[in-house]
């Protein structure tokens, strides 16, 4: 069964956002305790999403964008995804914030400066041309 690839597939909210980025591979599914170097366990809440060492005592967490693409990422995982596939269409700056706009969940929280837009486009444009060049030299 294929999935349809268009802006209604797009997460609409924080939590739908999340487990796309889990699903499509985007942020760790499992990680490993440093100090004892045994799997650590996931939870998740409205808020944060972590991995925690399930060894007592074991104060070890990490957050479960540590090590990904969204690991300094301020924006909301479904606007940043939202604003990956805007960049993917070539749709405007004024386009992206419009459609990005109508995905908040909070007011105000989806408003994106021209310059953000700018700022992500330009990231998205370098790990394009980054993947591109690990493509071409394999
Ligand atoms: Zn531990």
């Amino acid at each position: 069964m294929s999935i349809p690839w268009n802006w209604d597939a797009m997460p609409k909210t924080p939590e739908e956002g999340e487990a796309k980025a889990r699903e499509w591979a985007l942020l760790a599914t499992s990680k490993r305790c440093r100090v004892h170097r045994i799997p650590m366990k996931f939870y998740s809440s409205r808020t944060h999403c972590r991995f925690r060492c399930p060894k007592r005592g074991c104060n070890v967490e990490i957050s479960e964008g540590i090590g990904s693409f969204f690991e300094e990422c301020r924006l909301k995982m479904h606007i940043a995804i939202g604003l990956m596939y805007c960049f993917t269409g070539d749709w405007s700056y004024k386009d992206a914030r419009h459609e990005l706009r109508s995905r908040s969940d909070e007011a105000g929280s989806a408003e994106l400066s021209p310059g953000t837009i700018a700022a992500w486009y330009l990231i998205f444009l370098h790990l394009f041309i980054h993947t591109e060049f690990i493509i071409v030299t394999i």
